[in-house]
């Protein structure tokens, strides 16, 4: 901008022109959308008619839109997705949370207005996330002097990262301020000979904590009917450093999904203003495996809502709703009760009501109410599956409606007059709840029930968005899942 003559004559207006719009573009790739703004206006002051200038400022219009209003067009992000083409091209979205300070537990992010379910909560670009395409991505064996044990997994993160800061020290303090699993670390920068020093094992530390587990979303998404992005073989971790300020809750009020490096989280359920957002870290089902994890990776014990029910299971109860889970997981592929299979028989299908009894008696009414019936999903899944292969449309609905009482709706009506289900404080939506809501519409297409129908799918839509983030890859058509 030194550059810059304020001239009149035709030579400096041009000269002014070029400074204002490379200006602009360094503004813009700093991601200062507002700076860039500005500067794109100074440029076509001088030069209305500039094509490389109008299209920077609506690019930079576009960003703005993004970062002021959340107003994302996913379909096309997602459209451009390939593994050639080089990371989404969008601003951040942070305008509904602020940082402040979660009792006992650090920092965290809190809602600035209500959020509805299925409403964009956040979006980030991330700070590092190597591809497994990408030539920088290896895989390494690590030995953890802490815990004594040796893993193999994707380790560029930690590599890119550290390369990161050396090329621009100025970001350090960003992920510094980031918390590491030991206490009082040096936050502060240290030059020697202008050379700013990075202590990479405690770059290593805090990655450990903060990164995020993400799955490398391709094409396929909208190739395999309901595009949930599910953790595979494409799994990579990333740094999202504003995201990773996200305290844990097993029944979190969000969910995240990936869309290549940028991290998108919708409200699960309604978030009142002031309300601390919150994501699970770590998925496990079953309280033990999850406990541990959490003790082990982040050096804290989940004390949400599902975490003191399910505390309060006696061990008895415990290890029986695992037995009962053994049992259900074999009674499924027994009988091959799955997406794809054939139509259970009505003895198989009774059995099975049996079996999700038993597992249902294993929760205490008064300790569980509220909070998701985990051990007994899958099972009343498999239920509305069968009852929509029976072709029988009541008792689907009322499969649908018990299980959106297990997933802890507070406010449960399915029947053939209507649906009407409200999110509680402590319940949680699965991409499960959106093939049950479509199994329910389809079959009330078939039996001549259009409305119920068309109000079945409009929810189906309303979960799908929560699960998946966007609507790419939704099937509406209830032929679809037909057997
Ligand atoms: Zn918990």
């Amino acid at each position: 901008m030194a550059s810059v003559t304020g001239g009149d004559e035709e030579v400096s207006k041009k000269l002014d022109m070029k400074a204002y719009f490379r200006a602009g573009s360094a503004a813009y790739q700093l991601r200062d959308f507002s700076s860039a703004k500005t500067l794109f206006h100074c440029q076509l002051e001088l030069a209305l008619d500039d094509g490389n200038g109008r299209a920077m400022l609506q690019k930079t219009d576009t960003r703005l839109r993004e970062e002021q209003h959340g107003d994302y067009a996913f379909d096309l992000i997602t459209d451009k997705l390939s593994k050639a083409n080089p990371p989404v091209h969008v601003a951040d979205f942070t305008a509904k949370t602020e940082v402040k300070t979660s009792t006992g537990r650090g920092r965290g992010l809190f809602a600035t207005i209500d959020i509805r379910a299925g409403e964009l909560v956040l979006a980030e670009k991330a700070f590092c996330v190597p591809f497994p395409h990408e030539e920088q991505y290896f895989n390494g064996v690590k030995y953890n002097v802490r815990t004594g044990t040796l893993a193999l997994g994707p380790s560029a993160l930690w590599k890119e990262v550290v390369g990161k800061l050396h090329r621009h020290p100025s970001l350090l303090p960003k992920i510094t301020a980031l918390s590491g699993i030991w206490d009082d670390m040096c936050t502060s920068q240290t030059f020697i000979e202008g050379v700013a020093v990075i202590d990479s094992f405690q770059i290593h530390d805090i990655i450990v904590r903060n990164a995020y587990g993400a799955s490398a979303p391709s094409k396929r998404q909208a190739k395999t009917g309901f595009g949930f992005q599910t953790p595979s073989e494409d799994l990579v971790s990333g740094l999202w450093c504003y995201a990773s300020l996200i305290n844990h809750a097993c029944v979190s009020n969000t969910r995240r999904i990936f869309i290549r490096d940028l991290l998108v989280f919708r409200g699960a359920r309604p978030i009142v203003k002031g309300e601390e957002i919150t994501t699970a870290y770590s998925m496990s089902q079953n309280f033990d495996e999850r406990q541990e994890e959490q003790e082990e990776l982040w050096g804290f014990r989940c004390k949400c809502l599902l975490c003191v029910a399910e505390s309060a299971d006696p061990a008895t109860v415990r290890k029986r709703k695992k037995l009962l889970e053994q049992e259900t997981n074999t009674f499924i592929k027994t009988h091959q009760l799955r997406d794809t299979g054939p139509a259970p028989s009505s003895a198989t299908v009774n059995k099975a009501e049996k079996l999700a009894k038993r597992i249902k008696d294993t929760y205490d009414a008064e300790g569980y109410a509220g909070v998701p019936r985990n051990a007994a999903l899958r099972l009343q899944y498999r239920l509305i599956q069968a009852r929509h292969d029976q072709r029988n449309g009541s008792e689907c609905l009322a499969a649908v409606a018990e299980f959106f009482k297990l997933l802890a709706y507070s406010h449960v009506v399915v029947d053939e007059h209507e649906v009407d289900v409200r999110p509680g404080k402590g319940s949680v939506v699965t991409e499960e709840a959106v093939r049950a809501v479509g199994y329910a519409a389809e079959i009330m297409a078939i039996t001549g029930y259009g409305r119920l129908a068309a109000k079945l799918e409009g929810l189906a839509r309303e979960f799908y968005l929560i699960v998946n983030g966007m609507m790419d890859g939704f099937v509406g058509s209830p032929g679809h899942m037909l057997r």
